[in-house]
């Protein structure tokens, strides 16, 4: 089972995005601000990570960052929520080191493939190498 660390401070979009995930199999476990998201990065290591922008405390870019520059990084794919009408996050959200971005609202139509994509990508990268 794939744990995943939701890192949202909106309760809404994370009952959204735990019922999806939880009802497709992944073990979900959260962080409502940035500061604590990293934190249960390097305690959980999740498999992944989905990470809001705008968070209470430091941002999604900063937060992802520190778990980029941090010992358990790993190559582990972290995924931002970007909002659509702000055109500059999804850049910013990869220059910070997120893997990808899905944009909100979230679609629950298309969100679990979205987040599949990112997996199965890690890996088919990882037979590549053995
Ligand atoms: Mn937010």
């Amino acid at each position: 089972m794939s744990t995943i660390l939701v890192i949202e401070d909106n309760d809404n979009n994370l009952y959204l995005t735990r019922y999806i995930l939880e009802h497709n199999g992944f073990n979900v476990i959260d962080a409502q601000n940035g500061i604590d998201g990293v934190k249960k990065a390097f305690n959980e290591k999740p498999d992944i990570i989905i990470m809001d922008i705008q968070l209470p405390d430091i941002n999604g870019y900063e937060a992802t960052k520190r778990i980029r520059e941090s010992e358990i990084d790993g190559g582990i794919p972290i995924i931002a929520l970007t909002s659509y009408a702000m055109t500059g996050d999804r850049e910013k959200a990869l220059e910070a080191g997120c893997t990808g971005y899905i944009e909100k609202p979230i679609n629950p139509e298309t969100f679990l493939s979205e987040i599949s994509k990112f997996l199965n990508t890690q890996q088919e990268d990882g037979e590549v190498q053995s």
